[in-house]
């Protein structure tokens, strides 16, 4: 079957990998000019299934209305946005109860679990590296209502295979000796053996070198500017350079879905959440982290690829505008020292580059993967906060539901109607 893939992000390209290993004709269309050059470019690098929690954990109300408009929050909502947020905010809240949290975190960390074992695999088969590292992930905790918060997810997650340990703040930097300088602050820390790190866009370049020896072909620099319907199915893609034809069709455009969608008639629960990202070179740090690092309350992380730091972070409800504003790249810089204060020597400012993406969330925190109302359109979109964590997974999964064959993990919480 020939298949078209709208998008060339990380969830683009491991969709026609597993596409194609499944023995489809691949085509994958992006407006870039190469792979992997919106959200998957310079995200915060980590493989996290112990991220598994969507965003709308409950009470996340308080939080929004407490960083309300204030600038140098780690949450931002922009009044101005409060009305275009209309349906999707009102969902996002009401998914946002106790019981969705618990369900969505448990999806979530299944599929987190298959991904990663998925990318191992992949690993071991093509040989492919991204500046990866398998060193687990640490978070770290300040006070005792966050670190409760945090073990409580993390014993949903349990229960999928995530395995973690608590620790007190002297085990954490027994474990992590950088933490040395914050030992007094930290009311602990919780490690997750399992979980690791790499460049998600310099995986997203290699697996499409790979795709592209395995005969996928890549038309770049091509927007995609309608999905033309006729009926109950899909008859091709108009873009800027052409009408493009398939039997089958796989929308991968990350926050851009939910407008595409709707053109051909779909409501997709996906909304634009704004990170930021700096990158630093590593060298000389003497005292530099050895296992990626999770400060969930300040929402910043940070991990080493190779020889370059990778800090990220921040949440912004600002729409669509992908404007880079200095002082939240700031932001994020400043929450990362206040942990590793000796970073500030170490950092040469000229030599760091800030960086902004849109992660596409949608109201459950789940993402949407499989058929969709359209009989030869599928959706591979919306993994939000854990978009390169889950690519591997949804990737497999995806392939295998197109093939007509059983995916290995449930797929039926994955796909757009279980909103109904
Ligand atoms: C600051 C930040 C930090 C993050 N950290 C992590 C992390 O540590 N771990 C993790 O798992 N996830 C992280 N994420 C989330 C992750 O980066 C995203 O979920 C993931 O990159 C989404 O991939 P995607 O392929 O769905 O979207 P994208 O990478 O955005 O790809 C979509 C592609 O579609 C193309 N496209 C869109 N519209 C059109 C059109 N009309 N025509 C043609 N092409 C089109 C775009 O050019 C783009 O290449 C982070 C995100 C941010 C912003």
């Amino acid at each position: 079957m020939h298949i078209a893939v709208i998008g060339a992000g990380v969830l683009g390209v491991t969709s026609a990998w597993y596409l194609s290993r499944a023995g489809h004709t691949v085509t994958v269309i992006d407006r870039a000019d190469g792979v992997a050059d919106e959200t998957s470019f310079a995200n915060g690098g980590l493989l996290h299934a112990s991220h598994a929690e969507p965003w709308n954990a409950p009470g996340v109300v308080w939080q929004l209305l407490r960083w309300l408009g204030r600038e140098d929050s780690p949450l931002l909502l922009r009044p101005a946005q409060i009305p275009r947020l209309a349906r999707w905010g009102v969902n996002f809240l009401r998914f946002s109860s106790p019981r969705h949290f618990d369900r969505a975190t448990r999806t979530n960390a299944r599929l987190a679990v298959y991904s990663l074992a998925a990318i191992r695999e992949l690993r071991q088969q093509t040989g492919i590296r991204y500046a990866d590292r398998q060193a687990g992930i640490i978070k770290i905790f300040r006070d005792q209502q966050s670190l409760d918060k945090a073990l409580h997810a993390s014993r949903l997650m349990d229960e999928m295979g995530v395995r973690y340990s608590a620790l007190d703040g002297r085990r954490a930097v027994a474990l992590e000796p950088s933490l040395g300088d914050i030992a007094h602050e930290l009311t602990g820390a919780i490690f997750y053996p399992d979980d690791e790190s790499g460049d998600a866009h310099l995986f997203t370049r290699e697996l499409g070198r790979l795709c592209g020896e395995a005969g996928v072909e890549f038309r770049l620099r091509t927007t995609v500017r309608q999905l033309l319907r006729n009926g109950d199915s899909l008859t091709g893609l108009d873009t800027d350079n052409g009408v493009i034809r398939a039997d089958c069709y796989v929308l991968a455009a990350g926050s851009y879905s939910a407008p595409l969608g709707r053109q051909a008639g779909l409501y997709l629960p996906i909304y634009p959440v704004k990170g930021y990202s700096l990158t630093a070179p590593a060298q000389g740090w003497r005292n530099q982290p050895q296992i990626p690092l999770i400060d969930d309350a300040n929402k910043v992380v940070l991990a080493v690829l190779d020889d370059r730091i990778r800090m990220a972070g921040t949440a912004e409800f600002a729409g669509f505008d992908t404007s880079l504003r200095q002082h939240r790249a700031d932001g994020v810089l400043r929450q990362v020292v206040k942990t590793f204060p000796s970073l500030e020597e170490h950092l040469d400012r000229n030599a760091l580059t800030p960086w902004c993406g849109l992660r596409p969330i949608t109201t459950d925190g789940v993402p949407i993967l499989g058929p969709s109302p359209l009989r030869n359109l599928y959706l591979n979109c919306g993994p939000g906060h854990l978009g390169w964590t889950f690519a591997c997974g949804l990737g497999k999964v995806l392939a295998a539901t197109i093939s007509d064959e059983a995916p290995d993990i449930p797929a039926a919480e994955l796909r757009l109607d279980r909103f109904g």
